[in-house]
């Protein structure tokens, strides 16, 4: 949990109710669904459930739910289970699933239609749209199966569950309020038919409770106090407390279970939706679901966030009862203030280009020490090869000079960081046009201090031994999607209309220390004037920027 995370309106709701209740004992649950990997939205209500659990010194279950058989994999579950893990949050062994709840769902199901409060209805799905049968705002719901006797929705929803009908035939539904202003309220549908096979029930069901049946019951079972979730549940709320308060189960000591919603965590330029983020995977436009420039936490992960920069900005963010959009900024910022902390220093260069020292015998190495992490001295120094032939970033060099450019350019004086103050003489060029080498001489009397006349040399540059470094792939990646709000996408438009196509540059042919051929797979490193890079866990030599080393926007 983060620690930064503060007192928020959710906590002030459990302060009353252990007002009134003292001997309550929190407990609270994460229930995702497997039907994809988590994504940084539900490290927020991860952050809800698990750290209002330790707040009050209370508990959180880890509940699987897997009631609608559709999509689910054991893929998911473990995924879920190794992001919760990485992120710090403990269900010791409260591990549940919604299936495990199956047969006690059924059991209750059967005891509202006994008590009169849910019917077989024959509507069919086409007429569940229907006006003449779904009513509307001035229009109560109709169902002609409404008044069926009991004996004989009792006899059908038996029947249901042993197969004897088709799918959409039947449903089950909670006898309400057919003309309730809360459309959840009107009779809603609480079982349904399904031939689908469940990843753990296999072929033993073929009907298959709706989440508003099923998650109080889930809930109120498991002994859940505060079932915390997102804001659309809030019109489902009613219903919830419905279903716990009329299905036929005892009530815990700690009382039912309370619905509380808070908002969801919108980023801009990021789309929260597993539907999406599972359409990115399918069609290949990613490269899994831990691709880096993927929402998910595995993502993130792979791209150089740390759990504790993702806990961080979650605890920024706070828990609120409206909507908004975060700046994704804000997230990029919390990483940056911790690498800039952790990371060592290294030196990359994207884009090499070849600069001849002629005045350095070329059979000559020189060493030079650089600090590890100039805000951190204890990170001590480390020694860097100069040679005669050296790479520096094109992006370093100009032959037509903009106005205050300090790097390099013809007849100009820069510092190579760290070493001695160069001065270019010439621009040799391919047949193309392109250049080939630039040819400097150093100020030898330098070293990495000042020119003894007291001249001033503005810029400063990074820069490699030709002959001491190996060659990387850096993967430069930026917003996946280019729409700011993804809450505003025009309806008759898809989010994949919006794919950033420079969400990935990749630089195949950069530079870079050589000791980074011994970095470890997710180790991080700041790569000076470049931006903070982790080492790529799934291809050799690659290296994934996390973050730039400054906020684009500023
Ligand atoms: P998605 O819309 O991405 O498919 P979901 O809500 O269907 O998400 P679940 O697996 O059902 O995904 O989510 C588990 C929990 O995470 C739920 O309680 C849900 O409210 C919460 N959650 C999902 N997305 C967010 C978000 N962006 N911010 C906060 N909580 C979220
Ligand atoms: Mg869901």
């Amino acid at each position: 949990m983060p620690e930064t995370m503060e007192n928020n309106f959710i906590w002030d709701f459990i302060e009353e109710d252990l007002r009134e209740n003292p001997n309550m004992k929190i407990h609270t649950r994460f229930p995702p669904e497997p039907n994809g990997y988590l994504h940084i939205g539900h490290c927020k209500a991860l952050c809800v459930d698990f750290g209002t659990a330790r707040r009050f010194g209370g508990i959180c279950n880890l509940r699987m739910d897997d009631t609608n058989p559709a999509k689910e994999d054991t893929e998911y579950v473990d995924a879920i289970m190794q992001d919760i893990r990485w992120l710090g949050f403990d269900w010791d062994d409260r591990f549940f699933y919604g299936s495990d709840y199956f047969e006690k769902d059924y059991e209750l199901a059967v005891g509202l239609i006994r008590k009169g409060l849910a019917y077989v209805c024959e509507l069919s799905a086409e007429e569940f749209r229907d006006p003449k049968y779904c009513g509307d705002l001035t229009h109560p719901a109709v169902s002609p199966w409404r008044d069926r006797p009991v004996a004989e929705s009792l006899d059908l929803f038996a029947r249901m569950k042993n197969g004897e009908f088709p799918e959409g035939k039947y449903t089950l539904r909670a006898k309400i309020d057919l003309a309730s202003g809360n459309f959840c309220m009107r009779d809603p549908v609480i079982y349904r038919i399904k031939y689908v096979e469940h990843h753990r029930q296999g072929t033993k069901w073929c009907i298959f409770p709706m989440y508003d049946f099923a998650h109080p019951i889930q809930d109120a079972l498991e002994g859940i106090t505060h079932s915390l979730c997102s804001l659309e549940y809030e019109i489902h709320r009613p219903l919830y407390n419905w279903v716990r308060d009329n299905v036929d189960l005892p009530k815990p000591v700690s009382g039912f279970p309370r619905q509380i919603e808070f908002a969801r965590l919108n980023i801009t330029y990021t789309v929260l939706s597993k539907r999406f983020l599972r359409g990115l995977v399918e069609s290949g436009v990613v490269d899994g679901w831990d691709d880096p420039r993927m929402p998910t936490l595995c993502g993130l992960r792979r791209r150089g966030y740390t759990a504790s920069s993702i806990l961080d900005f979650i605890g920024r963010t706070g828990v609120a009862k409206s909507d908004s959009l975060v700046d994704i900024r804000q997230l990029e910022a919390c990483l940056r203030e911790e690498l800039n902390a952790t990371a060592p220093r290294r030196i990359a260069v994207v884009k090499p280009v070849k600069v001849v020292v002629t005045n350095f015998p070329a059979d000559r190495t020189e060493y030079f020490e650089i600090p590890n992490n100039p805000q951190n001295p204890e990170a001590g120094v480390r020694k860097v090869a100069f040679t005669s032939e050296l790479w520096i970033d094109a992006d370093d060099f100009a032959e037509v000079p903009p106005p205050k450019f300090f790097r390099m350019k013809p007849d100009g004086e820069v510092r190579l960081m760290g070493a001695y103050i160069v001065r270019c003489n010439e621009v040799v060029k391919n047949a193309d046009g392109s250049v080939s080498e630039i040819r400097c001489t150093a100020d030898l009397e330098t070293g990495n201090g000042m020119p003894a006349d007291g001249r001033k040399v503005k810029g400063t540059i990074h820069w490699l031994s030709a002959a001491h470094c190996i060659d990387v792939t850096l993967c430069l990646y930026n917003n996946l999607t280019t729409l700011e709000n993804p809450a505003n996408k025009p309806s008759d438009k898809d989010y994949t209309d919006f794919i950033n196509p420079e969400s990935l540059i990749v630089a195949e042919h950069a530079k870079a220390e050589p000791s980074l051929a011994e970095a470890k797979a997710g180790e991080s490193f700041q790569f000076v004037r470049t931006g903070y890079f982790c080492k790529d866990t799934k291809n050799p030599s690659t290296f994934n920027r996390a973050v730039t080393l400054k906020d684009s926007f500023k």
